[in-house]
């Protein structure tokens, strides 16, 4: 077990950003950085024990500021999209930008994804860890009150991450913080992912219009190429005629968990791939998931070790509140006021079949 600190590099603004090595006693290893406290790698065994990067990224953080589309980051203030970048909140009406189309998303222009935070490792009896803390002012993308955030990233010797979240307000705000890592369990990013057998524990989810902004109904899966109660291959049904999945272009939905509803940690997926037997599990106390399957990939992104990110060769697994939820008063609610603590915990656990 260890953890090792080295200079990553530094902003065009002039800030030095660090990068932490985790890795736990069976040798699972974990790259996280203080720019947008981002996952830069994650390197998990196959069934024969053979490491291998399982996360899409950049190998210099020069490009991760140039163009990223979240690979590996943190999202926030506001994880998804708010519709038409606008939410009323006891009587004032708050202006977000519109970064995606109409809508707003991941936290607008410059979200905590682009930014740099601060950060200070820890050691347990079996654990490494590193917590990243951000103080993001008010008014910044036009959200109320000043918002402290920490996030922290535990790798633990039973070959789990844990990502623990917690925030606190002065005024009345939206929160929902996730972690946007594209996963491709074959590893190194080398081919597309829809032969990975996926689980959801989940019953229902968002419908959205062509925006991909909830409609405001929870919608059964059963029957529809959006039912993964029982483990599917992504890509038996991704291409079917159904119109969520035109207007997602593909998976790119919020699925309602059939969670504990009290804020424990439940199952949320498990993700099998076939060809190297690792097998991830994510369990988490947020209400939902957004399964993302990697449509916006186009060979555009060149990363890690020169692999061109392709069409479909990562999916995100996001846990959030749902989408919109502060123009969606029927959906659980994040709102964070003065005076209570934000807190999230999602585990990412790992092992092979
Ligand atoms: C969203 C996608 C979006 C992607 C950006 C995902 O969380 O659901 O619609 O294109 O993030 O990388």
């Amino acid at each position: 077990m260890n953890i090792q600190k080295q200079q990553f590099g530094r902003t065009p603004e002039g800030h030095n950003v660090e990068l932490y090595t985790l890795t736990n006693s069976n040798g699972l290893r974990a790259k996280i950085m203080t720019y947008g406290a981002i996952v830069v790698s994650l390197d998990v065994p196959d069934r024969s024990g053979n490491l291998a990067d399982i996360t899409l990224g950049y190998d210099t953080l020069a490009e991760y500021i140039k163009a990223n589309p979240y690979f590996g980051a943190v999202v926030g203030r506001y994880g998804n999209r708010i519709a038409n970048g606008k939410f009323e909140l006891y009587g004032i009406e708050y202006k977000l930008a519109a970064n995606n189309g109409p809508n707003h998303l991941h936290g607008g222009i410059k979200g905590f994804d682009k930014v740099v935070w601060n950060a200070e490792d820890f050691k347990t009896k079996e654990a490494v860890g590193l917590k990243l803390t951000y103080l993001s002012a008010d008014g910044e993308e036009g959200y109320p009150g000043n918002l402290q955030c920490s996030v922290t990233y535990t790798l633990t010797d039973n070959d789990e991450l844990k990502i623990s979240y917690d925030a606190r307000t002065d005024k009345a705000t939206p929160v929902n913080l996730t972690h946007h890592s594209y996963f491709n369990l074959a590893g190194r990013g080398t081919s597309d992912i829809l032969n990975h057998e996926m689980m959801l524990n989940a019953d229902a989810f968002t419908p959205v219009d062509e925006g991909l902004i909830p409609t405001g109904q929870l919608l059964s899966v059963k029957d529809t190429p959006m039912d993964f109660t029982a483990p599917t291959s992504i890509g038996v049904r991704i291409n079917r005629d159904y119109q969520q999945l035109k207007y997602g272009k593909g998976y790119d939905h919020n699925w309602v968990l059939n969670s504990n509803n009290d804020g424990s940690l439940a199952l949320a997926a498990r993700v099998y791939e076939p060809g190297s037997g690792r097998v991830m599990e994510i369990h988490t106390t947020e209400p939902g998931i957004q399964f993302y399957s990697g449509n916006f990939l186009d060979g555009s992104n060149v990363g890690k070790g020169g692999k061109v990110y392709k069409h479909r060769y990562g999916f995100c697994l996001e846990t959030q509140h749902f989408p919109d939820s502060p123009n969606k008063p029927d959906f659980p609610s994040a709102i964070l006021n003065p005076g209570q603590k934000y807190t999230h915990v999602t585990v990412h656990r790992f092992y092979t079949r």
